[in-house]
């Protein structure tokens, strides 16, 4: 049978569909960089903290903590676990699908999740996120984030070639200050007067507070590489230490966010 119009019309439409979608995932794939690249960016910024440290410049390096030097989403999934447990007779199955749940695939923000684990009514989902928000933005589970590939071993190295390390975190000082502590000793990381947690003591919005933080330590040190998993808040701090290298940590991200800024590289590990 020869193809009539309206077939061929379908034909053409699909096959641009099929291009443009090809075209879109291509560009997507494009952000993030090579693993050799990714060596290359990673060492190029080990070099310049040698450099500067050599020069007396007293180098520094920034990092955001959350879903930037460890993933948080196995965090919610330790308090559902609990809630779960507490709750089984009046959600029966739930403690089921939460332990099925992959943090690393799994959907993004507390209500996606509940969704994805079946939690449908309005009042089912209010109940669970009351009991999941002190907790989340508390002391008590940050222990249970689990940190990104070679964030530990790219912090220590930056160290050796004599940077301070700044984490920059919006996280409430009042609220979370002794979890992030415990949590940060807990993986390893440095907290001493070389390695500093900045915490949001401003409770300005998080890209104001990480830009004007990010400028001030500018001031005493050669910035070297700024670290964040948030477009805005990235922004803030490149624009803020233009000479430093910015780098998008391309795990998840607010669905609210903007465009991270053009000629940031993007990567989703700290693997070299
Ligand atoms: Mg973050």
């Amino acid at each position: 049978m020869l193809p009539t119009r309206s077939t061929r019309f379908i034909q053409k439409s699909l096959l641009l569909l099929l291009t443009l979608a090809t075209a879109l995932a291509a560009s997507a794939a494009e952000k993030t960089l090579s693993p050799a690249e990714q060596t290359k960016l990673l060492q190029s910024i080990l070099d310049r903290t040698a450099q500067a440290a050599a020069a007396g410049k007293s180098p520094a390096a920034a990092f955001d903590i959350d879903d930037t030097l460890m993933r948080t989403s196995p965090r919610t999934k330790a308090i559902l676990l609990e809630f779960a447990g507490k709750h089984g007779e009046r959600f029966p199955g739930l403690l089921e699908r939460v332990s099925r749940l992959d943090p690393l695939t799994g959907p993004h923000g507390i209500v996606p999740t509940l969704e994805f684990l079946g939690i449908t009514t309005d009042e089912q989902k209010t109940e669970i996120k009351k009991y999941w928000l002190p907790r989340f933005l508390g002391n008590d589970y940050l222990t249970f984030d689990w940190p990104i590939p070679g964030a530990l071993a790219f912090v220590q190295a930056l160290r050796e070639k004599g940077a301070t390390i700044y984490y920059i975190t919006a996280r409430s000082p009042e609220r979370m200050m002794e979890g992030t502590k415990k949590a940060l000793v807990h993986f390893g990381f440095p907290l001493d007067a070389r390695a500093i947690l900045a915490m949001n003591d401003t409770h300005k919005p998080a890209p104001e507070f990480k830009g004007k933080r990010t400028e001030a330590i500018g001031k005493t040190h050669e910035l070297t590489g700024l670290f964040e998993n948030e477009p805005d808040n990235l922004n803030a701090m490149h624009r803020a230490a233009t000479a430093a290298q910015a780098v998008f940590i391309d795990t998840v991200k607010s669905p609210a966010a903007g465009p991270v800024d053009s000629g940031i590289p993007w990567i989703k590990d700290y693997k070299r």
